[in-house]
């Protein structure tokens, strides 16, 4: 735990929206609420799907080193706030960075055991579709959806992809990346103790030998 999960992917494809349906069937994981100067949608609330803040408290967060990463995208300032994520680590809470493809960049970066995860859309013309629905105020479609060209290939560089065709059926891959994730040997053997395993799995564990292969 303490791990850090990056859901990346073209505005519109639905990243919320499987964050939203994700955060109800994993435990042990929190979603790092993103800072940003954009206008709130309607029914979008401060400190729950964003925090809202002036350019100017922004750009005084970004001197005072506030934020793990920021990226301007359609004019507005996004930024992971650096505290909400290591509150989480010490709280051996994962953390769920819904971010764009600059700023996934940048966490990875800064956290190489960062898990990445890009969503598809199933096409454009249902990404146009999705972003029509959800009503833009703030940026037209076309401007997105030509972004969205440009981000698209980036999905190269991810660890994992995801087509978000079906909602649940992402959230279901989703979940499973993130369930097997904690289960890399690696992360188990950093974090022995933190798991439910009597003293005497514990020293074979770390003190025995594997009678096939040598260590
Ligand atoms: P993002 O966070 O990536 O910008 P949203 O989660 O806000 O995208 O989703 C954009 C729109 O697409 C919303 O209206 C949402 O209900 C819809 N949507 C998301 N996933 C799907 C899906 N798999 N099938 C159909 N509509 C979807
Ligand atoms: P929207 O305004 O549609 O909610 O988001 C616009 C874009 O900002 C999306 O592509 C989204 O991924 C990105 N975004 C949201 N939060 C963050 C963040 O914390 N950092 C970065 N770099 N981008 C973000």
């Amino acid at each position: 735990m303490g791990g850090i999960f990056i859901l990346s992917a073209p505005s519109g494809t639905g990243k919320s929206t499987v964050a939203g349906k994700l955060l109800q069937q994993v435990e042990g994981l929190r979603r790092v609420v993103t800072a940003t100067t954009r206008e709130p949608r309607p029914g979008e609330r401060d400190g729950v799907d964003y925090i809202f803040m002036s350019r100017e408290e922004f750009e005084r967060g970004i001197k005072e080193g506030r934020f793990l990463e920021y990226a301007e995208v359609y004019g507005n300032y996004y930024g992971t706030l650096r505290d909400q994520v290591e509150r989480n680590i010490k709280e051996n809470v994962d953390s769920l960075l819904v971010i764009d493809v600059q700023g996934a960049f940048r966490v990875k970066e800064v956290f190489p055991e960062a898990v990445s995860v890009f969503l598809l859309p199933p096409s454009l013309e249902e990404l146009k579709r999705r972003m029509i629905a959800r009503g833009y105020r703030d940026s037209n479609a076309e401007v997105r959806l030509e972004m969205a060209k440009k981000e698209i290939p980036c999905a190269r560089f991810f660890d994992y992809v995801i087509i978000n065709d079906f909602v649940d059926k992402a959230v279901d891959q989703l979940r499973s990346i993130i369930l097997a994730s904690r289960c890399e040997r690696g992360k188990v053997f950093r974090n022995l103790k933190s798991f439910m395993i009597g003293d005497d799995i514990l020293s074979l564990l770390e003190g025995g030998e594997c009678y096939v292969k040598k260590a």
